[in-house]
């Protein structure tokens, strides 16, 4: 048997590659797509676009991508995947920026916190192309073109999340461009991510943003005192709170229904745990605390996090 004879049959089963991507808004996530596209797939060639001049400048210098363009419409014209990375409230009208330049079997993809709006927004602003959203569940507080970084993906989560009638072989595409990116991929329905998100990522920053305000304008506590012993925890959430505000307003408001509904969950068990404070049930809160626990030890086991003080990000 022959070396061309082995490797036949495997190549017939690996999903084709793209050979040009688009990425349409240049900051965290567009900028690391960018990066981790020249560093793990080589052969393709990628154009970029960014509403603000700034950022187009600034991706050119630290070459997010082969070419920055003027305009979207320039950006997708020979693009096989087209990938929105604009907050989620932005990406109705980027997407209608490019329709009638993007080539009709061009995959639209993005990389919304939310699935179920964005994915409405895109397919009815694009009704001619196969649009599989995804999400990949990784990123930092920073945004902006200077904030990507090529290994952003690795290890962490890429949620697809395919409509019913999408081809499964455009859906692979996704997935294997995933994979390469160094991304572990998942697929679920948009609605049943929503619901996801809102409690393991939606909630929590909620949550940060209002501790981090309640810190800030307590009167009795200064501003210095604030700073100076945040160590006791307050610090863990300000790296959450300092998140950028237009993408997290959207999320909320793309992603209400399901936020609302884990807030009310939320605020039974706060009021459950008031209770067990007030009547002094040292057991209840014992028993919580062992139960949250474990779950810190589960997602270090899992590899989505350090068991470092630090985190092991080296933030002081
Ligand atoms: P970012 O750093 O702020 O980058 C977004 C860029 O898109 C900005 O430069 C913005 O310009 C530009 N933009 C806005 N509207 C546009 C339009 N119509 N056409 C072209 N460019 C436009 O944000 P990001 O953190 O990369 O987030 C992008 C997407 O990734 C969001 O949908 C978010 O939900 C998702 N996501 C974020 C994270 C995270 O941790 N940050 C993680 C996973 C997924 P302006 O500055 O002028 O608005």
């Amino acid at each position: 048997m022959t070396p061309a004879s082995l490797s036949g049959p495997m190549s017939f089963s690996r999903p084709m590659g793209f050979s040009h991507i688009a990425i349409i808004g240049l900051g965290l996530l567009g900028g690391s797509i960018g990066l981790a596209i020249r560093e793990f797939l080589a052969d393709a060639s990628t154009t970029g676009y960014d509403r603000d001049p700034d950022t187009r400048r600034r991706a050119a210098t630290r070459g997010l991508v082969d070419k920055v363009c003027e305009s979207s419409p320039e950006a997708v014209a020979a693009a096989d995947l087209v990938i929105f990375c604009v907050p989620p409230g932005a990406m109705a009208e980027a997407a209608r920026e490019i329709a009638g330049s993007v080539p009709p079997n061009a995959i639209i993809s993005d990389v919304g916190s939310c699935k179920v709006s964005v994915a409405k927004a895109l397919a009815a602003e694009l009704p001619d192309n196969p649009v599989i959203p995804a999400h990949p569940v990784a990123g930092t507080e920073n945004s902006g073109p200077d904030a990507g970084f090529a290994a952003l993906f690795k290890h962490r989560w890429c949620i697809i999340t395919p409509p019913e009638d999408a081809n499964p072989a455009l859906v692979a595409r996704l997935s294997a461009f995933w994979e390469a990116l160094g991304a572990r991929v998942e697929s679920m329905d948009a609605a049943h991510h929503d619901r996801v998100l809102a409690v393991t990522s939606h909630l929590p920053h909620l949550i940060a943003y209002t501790i981090v305000g309640t810190a800030s304008d307590l009167e009795e506590v200064t501003q210095s005192e604030v700073i100076k012993y945040s160590a006791g925890g307050f610090r863990d959430f300000t790296r959450i709170a300092a998140s950028d505000p237009t993408m997290w307003r959207d999320v909320f408001l793309a992603n209400k229904d399901a936020v609302l509904e884990m807030l009310q969950r939320f605020t039974e068990d706060l009021t459950a745990l008031q209770r067990a404070i007030r009547v002094e049930d040292g057991d209840a809160l014992y028993e919580h605390f062992t139960r949250t626990r474990a779950v810190r030890r589960s997602i270090i086991e899992q590899g989505q996090d350090d068991a470092r003080p630090d985190f092991g990000r080296g933030d002081h």
